[in-house]
């Protein structure tokens, strides 16, 4: 929830980071910031990084951005400055109550200690519950004096429009690939994230899609093994019983490994799908045209599946079957 990253030190967001940079530059930054976008693309990040740029002692040297270096900043990064509250869900609770709010009316309603203002991050703002919205949209409406306010959500249309209509809105985008890979290779698993094969670093990215925080979790699982028990997988697949489909499919189908197995599969198929070009390694009885079939079939599939939220394992169980009989089995 926090971060040890200045403004300047944000790898990507050049727009937003440009945005809030004017903001600064004015008297005062606005009462009510509302950043959105996907998730993991490092929004409460930013959200730290811009309170440390505003609280920053020694703003002068570094420019729009916090030194980093100073107390001030240190006591942002670590989440402990007096004129700063994060209000995220509380341990096993699933919304933001109204409790929380009012408790950040009395945050506000004191002066602030050191800094210019008294911030509050809202970390995900989506998720308060209606009696918490309400009672948001009073502190809103009547801004305290030197109050300023940031909404982090990845579902920004899940806010009142009441709430949404008083913010300055900063839209985050997904990140580019080469930014998420600078940013992974920065931070702190980036030695051993370097450490990898080309193609397991490739492999982990297409499967959190631009989402960092996703790559780093499924970085902190055992995928380089997941993807070699994959492709051994594949390799017997014409020669396995229909049980083992079935189970293979079932092994496969828990959410988190869903994400992981698609992104291997359509890597799979690619690779297939160029040696047969030059002829070799496409398996028995399987011509260039049944592969491409196979490939635009299980394509569809894929999408679907990720549309309208079809049964995982089943799923996997056509995708498995169809590879296996495109390739001579008779399950
Ligand atoms: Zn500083």
């Amino acid at each position: 929830m926090t971060s040890l990253l200045t403004l300047d030190q944000i790898i990507g967001h050049a727009s937003v980071l440009a945005h809030l940079k004017r903001a600064m530059a004015d008297q005062h930054p606005g009462h009510a910031h509302l950043f959105f976008g996907p998730p993991g693309v490092g929004k409460a990040t930013v959200a730290a990084a811009f309170v440390q740029a505003l609280f920053c002692q020694k703003k002068g040297a570094a420019g729009d951005s916090g030194c980093g270096q100073c107390p001030t900043c240190r006591k942002v990064a670590q989440g402990n400055h007096g004129d700063l509250v994060w209000v995220t869900m509380g341990e096993g609770k699933t919304r933001i109550g109204v409790e929380q709010i009012r408790q950040l009316a009395g945050f506000f309603a004191l002066t602030p200690m050191e800094a210019p203002w008294k911030v509050a991050i809202l970390d995900d703002a989506a998720s308060m519950n209606e009696a918490a919205a309400n009672a948001l949209l009073k502190t809103l409406e009547e801004p305290p004096a030197r109050s300023l306010l940031i909404l982090v959500t990845r579902q920004a249309g899940k806010l009142l429009p009441t709430i949404r209509s008083r913010c300055l809105k900063t839209r985050f985008s997904r990140l580019a690939q080469e930014d998420v890979r600078r940013i992974l290779l920065s931070g702190a698993a980036g030695a051993e994230l370097a450490a990898l094969e080309e193609a397991d670093l490739q492999a982990v990215m297409a499967a959190g899609g631009g989402n960092v925080g996703r790559i780093l979790a499924f970085s902190q699982g055992d995928w380089p093994a997941l993807r070699r028990q994959f492709r051994q997988e594949m390799a017997i697949l014409p020669s396995v019983s229909l049980g083992q489909l079935v189970g293979l499919a079932e092994q496969w189908s828990p959410p988190e490994r869903f994400a992981f197995v698609v992104v291997l599969l359509r890597m799979w198929l690619q690779e297939r799908l160029h040696a047969t070009v030059s002829q070799t390694g496409t398996g028995e009885g399987a011509t260039r045209e049944g592969w491409l079939k196979a490939a635009f079939w299980i394509e569809q599939l894929l999408r679907q599946a990720a549309i309208v939220n079809l049964n995982r394992r089943l799923v996997l169980e056509a995708v498995f079957i169809r590879l296996a009989r495109l390739q001579g089995a008779s399950c």
